[in-house]
């Protein structure tokens, strides 16, 4: 007898439909598994077996088949347990077909038949509702996310018994309620608990209303890594479309932890060791990878001249289109990655030059060959370059005095609405045309900025950095021209043109 029950695998950040077909027939007793099916899934036999012998069930000594289909889909991961286990004992007249039809099962089976979480459920989700399935079963640790897809009855399982019980009609298995966007938790890391640094919190407040990368430049201790953990507090809250964005990569890297929908941005800090596949994503398994963990989020690169030279390289595609790209062994995947990248870096490789505390030991040579690091290329991503001081402790003022992050994200939030009415992009991602629509400038204005290029050597580029940001200064105060206080202070961000050898 032939079942058919519908399953999923995930490609990228999207899940394709897969039909799991088990035949029962006359013939030499054997279980079979074909459909291009990855290592994990070939073992699904071993567990699905030892999962149906511990549920008491003897299976007839005949052929198995299970097929999965399309043929020419690879199939990864351990999902198809479930809808393997179940659709066999179907073909066995264990259970009735009719209680499968139109069922959509994902999940991983232990021997002893309890049903473990798995990667991309919140994608098989999106297809299973696209498709019309009738219902969703997931392994209860990924049902939160499962159920942020409404329109679909979600049924969480822990165990392959529950769900044999519930298919045979002898038990319930209740669906989840949709799970709705939980606000924000709140009452984490604010702005005003750092002391002092006004301009850097200033360069971050235009970081997060124009979406611009950000490069904080100064000596060990003075804040960088305190001021960078709270970007995400006065960037404004996602969209309900991001959320699901953000999510679904979290969903298909396998890092819900039992969550739904993420309501709070990411903050993605990876130490400066990272492989390019960690960074970018990659490995066999195509997997997405940090820049892709902080999609509609902050990406923070802490010692930037630290991590290796081709990893940083990899940072250009992301930085420019908002996306990775992914070829490995014939196949191609894209992940979204459009983050805010927050560098940060010492003035040096021993961290105290120009610092008036401590002496720096570096020779010129070396000071060079550690500015070196950071390509031209790379630098010319990242808008705003800010000087991060050391403060001598006794002129901070204590932590908490300084304004919260409830007022600069509500300028935040102001600033962006007047960009997407201007043309629906963040000041960051104008080029061309668009950005000098957007940035024209009366002839004070001109003169000024040619007078700052021809001093700072300023390239074309470096040009239109001071132009974009200048743009979100004017938006911060709601003007509609760009003054010269405007493109004064732009100027005043491009520090490493400054002091570049
Ligand atoms: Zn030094």
């Amino acid at each position: 007898m032939l079942v058919r029950v519908r399953s999923a695998s995930v490609l990228g950040v999207s899940a394709v439909g897969v039909d799991v077909e088990v035949d029962v027939a006359l013939g030499m007793p054997a279980f079979n598994l074909v459909g291009l099916a990855a290592g994990a899934v070939q073992e699904s036999r071993v567990r699905v077996l030892a999962a149906v012998r511990n549920l008491g069930v003897k299976l007839p000594d005949k052929r198995i088949t299970v097929n999965l289909a399309p043929a020419d889909l690879r199939k990864e991961g351990t999902g198809f347990d479930l809808p393997i286990g179940l659709a066999l004992l179907a073909a066995c007249g264990e259970v009735p077909p009719d209680a499968l039809e139109g069922l959509h099962l994902t999940g991983e089976l232990s021997l002893s038949g309890e049903v473990k979480a798995v990667r991309g459920v919140l994608p098989q989700a999106i297809e299973a509702r696209r498709a019309g399935a009738r219902g969703l079963v997931v392994p209860e640790a990924n049902a939160r996310e499962a159920a942020v897809v409404d329109g679909v009855a979600v049924r969480p399982a822990r165990h392959f018994g529950e769900v044999v019980a519930w298919a045979r009609g002898l038990a319930d298995l209740p669906p989840r309620p949709p799970e709705a966007m939980e606000p924000p938790a709140g009452g984490g890391l604010d702005l005003a608990d750092v002391a002092g640094q006004e301009q850097a919190k200033r360069a971050l407040e235009i970081a997060a209303a124009g979406g611009h990368n950000l490069l904080l430049f100064g000596p060990p201790g003075s804040g960088k890594t305190m001021l960078a953990r709270r970007l995400p507090s006065i960037l404004p809250p996602p969209t309900f479309e991001e959320a699901i964005e953000a999510t679904v990569v979290h969903s298909v890297a396998g890092l819900t932890r039992g969550r739904g929908l993420l309501s709070e941005r990411s903050f993605r800090a990876p130490h400066h060791s990272i492989s390019d596949a960690g960074l970018v994503g990659g490995s066999s398994q195509l997997r997405p990878g940090e820049v892709s963990l902080a999609h509609h989020g902050v990406l923070f690169l802490d010692e930037l001249p630290e991590f290796r030279r081709h990893v940083l390289e990899a940072l250009r595609q992301p930085l420019e289109d908002g996306e990775v790209c992914i070829v490995r062994a014939a196949r191609a995947v894209s992940f979204p990655a459009a983050f805010t990248l927050v560098a940060a870096m010492n003035p040096c490789p021993c961290g105290h030059h120009g610092d008036p505390r401590r002496a720096c030991r570096c020779t010129g040579h070396e000071l060079l060959r550690y500015r070196r690091r950071i390509s031209g290329p790379l630098l010319d991503r990242i808008d705003l370059h800010v000087d991060v001081p050391a403060v001598p402790v006794g002129a901070l003022p204590a932590a908490g005095s300084g304004e919260g992050s409830a007022a600069v994200r509500a300028r935040v939030a102001a600033a962006r609405a007047l960009q997407a009415a201007r043309g629906g992009t963040v000041n960051a991602r104008l080029r061309g045309a668009g950005l000098r629509r957007a940035c024209a400038l009366d002839e004070a204005g001109r003169g000024l900025l040619q007078k700052a290029a021809e001093k700072l050597g300023l390239s074309a580029r470096g040009h239109d950095r001071i132009l974009r940001v200048a743009r979100t200064i004017a938006d911060l105060e709601r003007s509609q021209a760009i003054a010269p206080h405007h493109l004064a202070e732009a100027v005043q961000y491009r520090a490493l043109d400054r002091q570049a050898p």
